[in-house]
């Protein structure tokens, strides 16, 4: 059986490649187009044979608790590195029509979840805090009455720190938000212009010191490497101001940098972005200065105090994955409301439509699903084995076959070779049940879980951002 992670593990072993020429070689290894696995199958494996009573049947016949996502597409303004499903919108009239939609789309659900409970309550965005807080009580308020929200549920709530005032504040803690998840990205100012995002150290302190006084401790940052014009020593004074203010989880992303996808990335001079060595170097000065912290590393891009349940659920092997990113909480299937928002249950995914105008017309008389997928058993073999990784950090050979009962090699023929050349790399190490990431290739987990994946073969590399 593989062991957990513990602490000194990951952050004894972070080693650096000696020289740039051994680093510069590793990136040149390992930096290639891949998924980020928040889900397997990911999302552009979604099709449109199938319909929302292939949904409604899958909550008809799923046993599970639920995490339930509503995703509020609206923003003050546009970020230019911006990879959400979001639209500018400062008027309060058309945040009222979609929570009336989001309402009537929920209204489907009552006798569908009937008997399970809503564990995991996240409100995403976009920008939820940019929409009037009375909108919100009265979304919340209503959703109480039809769903059975359990007593411990988790509630988390993301911010735009711009927008945030005490008011705010005390409702979303009145509502039991016990979480905040802040967009930070990154305080240097130069970086700030080059990506259309201003806000101030200072501002966002005061948040946390109001936050705080309130009585609620959760609070997430998120930052993102790989800005434009971002420097190895400009990234260093953010993550010193972050580690002064203390949030008890980082999640620290790397900048999806896909113009082709999302045009007004082209706002972001491609000249300003860093070269894939420094970029990388960048990440590592990150997580040695986090970890050296007391942060403990969590999966690839995420950290959390010693103290965190998500730190704990590391530690002990407890630790989750689903489309909200790393989770306490075991096996939930999770309800997806709103446009473009994911429904992801065991056997079947599905997601609302991206069109805001589509979204609100359908929304509560005809389907507002337009993509999806049914899983099938290899679907669900690959899955445990990309999940187990992406949260234990183990590739447990001998469990692969015995569940499978054929031989690893047959099963993955290309493997093994790329496994053992990780091994060389010191990504990995060779146990007794089979491999485990070192602290360096837990961040190249996704390189790893695309030996697994049986349906990168569907997709155009083009579809996914780079690894490093
Ligand atoms: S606030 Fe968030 S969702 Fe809105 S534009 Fe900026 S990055 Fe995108």
């Amino acid at each position: 059986m593989s062991k957990p992670l513990t602490i000194s593990r990951t952050i004894d072993q972070l080693q650096l490649p000696q020289d740039d020429a051994s680093l510069w070689r590793l990136v040149e290894r390992y930096d290639t187009k891949g998924p980020r696995y928040t889900s397997y199958p990911t999302a552009v494996s979604f099709h449109d044979r199938v319909d929302q009573d292939d949904l409604f049947n899958a909550w008809r016949t799923g046993r599970r608790d639920v995490s339930l996502y509503l995703h509020l597409p609206y923003c003050h303004q546009l970020c230019w590195y911006c990879g959400c499903h979001m639209q500018v919108e400062r008027k309060i009239e058309p945040m009222r029509r979609y929570l009336r939609a989001m309402l009537q789309e929920a209204g489907a659900y009552p006798e569908l979840l009937a008997g399970k409970r809503i564990r995991q309550f996240h409100l995403g965005g976009g920008t939820p805090n940019q929409f009037p807080k009375h909108l919100l009580l009265d979304l919340i308020g209503e959703l109480q009455q039809w769903f059975a929200f359990d007593e411990d549920c988790e509630r988390s709530i993301e911010v735009d720190p711009r927008l945030l005032n005490q008011e705010q504040l005390e409702a979303f803690a009145r509502l039991g938000f016990e979480r905040l998840s802040m967009g930070i990205q990154d305080f240097n100012p130069r970086v700030q212009g080059a990506i259309n995002r201003h806000q101030t150290y200072e501002m966002v302190a005061e948040h946390l010191h109001l936050w705080r006084q309130l009585g609620q401790g959760g609070v997430n940052m998120d930052l993102i490497y790989g800005l434009p014009l971002q420097t190895e020593i400009s990234f260093s004074q953010t993550i010193k101001q972050v580690i002064e203010l203390g949030p008890d989880r980082i999640a620290l992303f790397n900048f999806a940098h896909i113009p082709h996808l999302k045009r007004h990335q082209r706002l972001i001079r491609s000249a300003d972005l860093p070269e894939p060595q420094v970029k990388f170097k960048i990440l590592l000065n990150a997580v040695r200065a986090l970890t050296e912290a007391g942060y403990v590393p969590i999966g690839m891009d995420h950290f959390a105090k010693p103290s965190d349940p998500l730190a704990k659920a590391m530690l002990n092997g407890n630790l989750h994955r689903n489309f909200q990113g790393y989770t306490t909480l075991p096996d939930l299937d999770m309800l997806g409301l709103g446009a473009s928002s994911i429904s992801m249950l065991d056997t079947f995914y599905g997601q609302n439509t991206k069109d805001l105008d589509q979204y609100q017309e359908n929304a509560g008389r005809a389907s507002v699903m337009e993509r999806g997928l049914m899983l099938d058993e290899e679907d669900r073999f690959r899955r445990d084995i990309i999940q187990k990784w992406m949260c234990g950090f183990v590739i447990d050979v001998k469990r692969i076959e015995s569940q499978a009962g054929v031989a690893f090699d047959d099963l993955f023929p290309k493997a093994r070779e790329v496994l053992h050349q990780m091994v060389d790399d010191e990504l990995l190490t060779v146990k007794a049940f089979g491999y485990e990431a070192t602290a360096l290739g837990m961040l190249l987990a996704r390189n790893v879980a695309m030996l697994f994946d049986g349906r990168l073969g569907e997709t155009k590399p083009s579809q996914f951002s780079r690894t490093i």
